[in-house]
């Protein structure tokens, strides 16, 4: 990196459902920035890894469900004996159910709530206790347009989203005096397998590419930029900010 206000060397991040997607993108572009990384995935990460060892940056991957709180201690307990430290956490795992709200299912309703929000604060918890001892750290939540909106036939998705942002906001106000900045990316449309079902219905994918001002649907790297400004001292006084990079859909 030509400037140290966006340097990753000698950082460690822990991103979240890291195998594919934009959380697979992130970790890239941390990577890229200098940062060694913790994969945390319920299934092998094994394409990320190849892709950060080639920039030359140590990589792991953890195998674990983050659905399951059990499994939350483990993991940060894997960082720190491989890398000592965590300096970055990326919250990215998430999952959507899409059913009308009339027939939606309880068992929907808690997978959802669970990894996307519930999740994310007790994460964020275990890692801000390794954060405290060294008085800085950086901790990037993934929420949604639907942090603002309430989408249609995903429900426990819009709600998960919304505590997303506002864990953000709550965790800023008690931690950003503890040298951990927290804030969150909340991604527009963007080309993964979260969004394949709408992405395959024709007269949906059109309805929504009509609304983008950039005209095209996000991609993965289109979220390295804002990560590594977010992980880095670039962004040191910048606090419980939800930043939206949605192509400029939210200003139609
Ligand atoms: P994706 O489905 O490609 O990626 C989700 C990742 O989370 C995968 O790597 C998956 O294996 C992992 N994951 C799922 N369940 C897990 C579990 N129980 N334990 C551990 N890992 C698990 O989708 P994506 O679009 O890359 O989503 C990443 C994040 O971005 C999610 O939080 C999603 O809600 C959010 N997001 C996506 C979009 C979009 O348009 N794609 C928009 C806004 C927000």
């Amino acid at each position: 990196m030509s400037t140290p206000l966006f340097d990753l060397t000698g950082k460690v991040a822990l991103v979240t459902g890291g195998s594919t997607g934009l959380g697979q993108g992130m970790a890239l572009g941390l990577a890229e920035a200098g940062a060694d990384v913790a994969l945390v995935d319920y299934v092998d990460s094994t394409e990320t890894m190849a892709l950060i060892e080639q920039l030359g940056r140590k990589v792991i991957n953890i195998k674990a469900d983050l659905m399951k709180m059990e499994n939350i201690a483990s993991v940060v307990e894997t960082t720190l004996a491989a890398f000592g430290r965590i300096d970055i956490l990326v919250n990215n795992a998430g999952i959507i159910r899409r059913t009308p709200a009339i027939d939606f299912s309880e068992k929907d309703w808690d997978e959802v709530m669970t990894l996307n929000s519930k999740t994310v604060f007790f994460l964020s918890q275990t890692v801000a206790r390794d954060m405290m001892k060294r008085g800085y750290g950086k901790i990037i939540n993934i929420a949604s347009l639907l942090a603002f909106q309430g989408g249609v036939f995903v429900p426990s998705y819009a709600a998960s989203k919304g505590a997303v942002a506002q864990i953000t906001k709550a965790l800023a106000n008690e931690w950003a005096s503890k040298g951990i900045t927290i804030n969150a990316i909340a991604p527009g449309y963007m080309a993964t397998n979260n969004t394949k079902a709408i992405r395959e219905d024709e007269v949906r994918e059109k309805s929504i590419l009509a609304r983008i001002p950039a005209g095209r649907w996000g991609l993965p790297s289109d979220l390295q930029g804002v990560a590594v400004f977010l992980a880095s001292p670039a962004s040191d006084y910048v606090n419980g900010h939800v930043l939206v990079v949605d192509g400029g859909w939210m200003a139609r």
